[in-house]
């Protein structure tokens, strides 16, 4: 099996051939759409727990209470 001469940049994801890979320069903004895409599975399980929390009748008191702070701060 011969070697891929393209490989995938572990930072932004960016097919880069193998002779370049050293002088490769990440463009920022792939890097972070990239680091988004990898880490897509644990924003949406993040949102998901939060959901589940604001549902509860204690999670439901700490929205109140953020909501009371941030506009409280707003107003400071
Ligand atoms: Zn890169």
């Amino acid at each position: 099996m011969f070697p891929s001469r393209y490989m995938p940049c572990p930072s932004c994801g960016e097919s880069v051939e193998r002779v370049e890979a050293e002088t490769h320069a990440c463009d920022p903004e792939r890097v972070v759409s990239h680091r988004m895409f990898i880490l897509r599975e644990e924003v949406a399980a993040f949102e998901r727990q939060f959901q589940e929390f604001a549902d509860t009748r204690e999670g439901r008191f700490e929205v109140w209470v953020a909501s009371r702070q941030v506009r409280s701060s707003r107003q400071a």
